[in-house]
């Protein structure tokens, strides 16, 4: 491995918890028919996840005491995506440069 392709294999070991997907923030009606939402509208702010699997994407409601924690998984997930893609990126890269020494 090249000294780049190491540091980033080292970066992607310490992974953390993590996930795919996104935290969107919305707002939404609540449970009790009293309450000035049902008359005016959506005003209780919210947290949904959303993902993709295939071509289907998936929404999760998140409640607020653990929509930090989810962002942050989130956020882990994206990192280690991107950490992913610039191994790939390197590995190609060796491959090219072997595939040319044999030429
Ligand atoms: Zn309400």
């Amino acid at each position: 491995m090249t000294a780049r392709g190491r540091r980033i294999l080292a970066s992607i070991r310490k992974a953390g918890p993590l996930m795919e997907g996104s935290l969107t923030m919305t707002r939404k009606k609540c449970g009790n028919p009293d309450c000035r939402c049902h008359r005016e509208g959506p005003i209780h702010p919210t947290t949904l996840l959303t993902w993709k699997e295939g071509r289907t994407t998936h929404t999760l409601y998140v409640p607020v005491e653990d929509r930090e924690e989810v962002a942050q998984w989130v956020e882990e997930g994206k990192r280690i995506k991107a950490l992913i893609r610039e191994l790939s990126a390197e590995q190609r890269q060796r491959l090219r440069k072997r595939r040319d020494r044999r030429r």
